[in-house]
């Protein structure tokens, strides 16, 4: 692809990222309560509906400078925040893993795990329906990777019965049930190389993070697995095969 064809085309994924990342705001906001995801858009303190032009990923809120038009209240920075992410990192998939089927079940996947990673950080729950689509997209991810099929069929095995046992004999304090559904249909995606080096990466990040958090904000001492699980996951879709052979390589010299 030539440079202004590529660009356009990273423009393009960018706001496909900006709109999806308006829906991740939707599902974050109502799975945790049970809510309808078709219900119409409205404000958190006065309830009016939002208008349309109101409902402008990223754009809408810096046009009205962060307040809702009818009330004035302060809206989340989160809401801006998290559909620029999901753009940025639409793009960062592409960059990473070519312009191919793959890279779009990975950005429908980078989206699932930002919805998760809110709503567990809120809630400490993982919501059902997130994990399904996982699923799905794992389903999706063998078909189209078919040639390697048993990887992935053992990625969602080996990382579930590993971490069900975890979750077994710990009764639920050393990690919970969504994280191992969340993980399940994560392995079904990577495949069981890059699912397990995925957990360990997420131990990693998620023990220095929650120490610095302990120190510096005084958080307590329950952590929210889902989050980190997502980054390890994520980094490991990409980067996956690249950790694996920097690994091997000091097992073999
Ligand atoms: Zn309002």
């Amino acid at each position: 692809m030539t440079g202004i064809y590529r660009a356009m085309a990273y423009g393009i994924l960018f706001l496909c990222g900006l709109i999806s990342g308006g829906f991740v705001n939707v599902c974050a906001d109502r799975l945790p309560k049970r809510e309808s995801l078709r219900k119409k858009a409205s404000c958190g303190s006065c309830r009016e509906e939002l208008r349309r032009k109101d409902q402008i990923p990223l754009v809408s809120y810096l046009l009205l400078k962060g307040r809702c038009r009818s009330c004035g209240a302060r809206i989340s920075v989160r809401y801006p925040l998290t559909e620029l992410v999901n753009g940025v990192l639409y793009i960062t998939v592409f960059m990473a893993n070519g312009f191919n089927l793959m890279s779009g079940l990975y950005c429908l996947m980078t989206s699932a795990f930002l919805v998760i990673s809110i709503v567990d950080e809120q809630t400490l729950e993982i919501p059902l329906p997130c994990n399904l689509f996982l699923g799905t997209v794992g389903i999706l991810a063998c078909i189209l990777d078919f040639t390697n099929l048993l990887e992935h069929l053992l990625g969602a095995a080996v990382i579930f019965l590993l971490l069900y046992a975890l979750y077994f004999f710990s009764k639920g304090a050393a990690i919970g049930g969504g994280d191992v559904k969340l993980m399940a249909a994560a392995g079904l995606i990577l495949g069981w190389k890059k699912i397990l080096i995925a957990f360990l990466l997420a131990c990693i990040i998620g023990s220095v993070c929650h120490l610095i958090r302990m120190k510096v904000s005084k958080a307590g001492s329950v952590l929210a697995m889902g989050p980190y699980l997502c980054i390890g996951a994520w980094i490991c879709a990409l980067w996956g095969d690249e950790f694996l052979h920097w690994y091997l390589s000091f097992l073999i010299v």
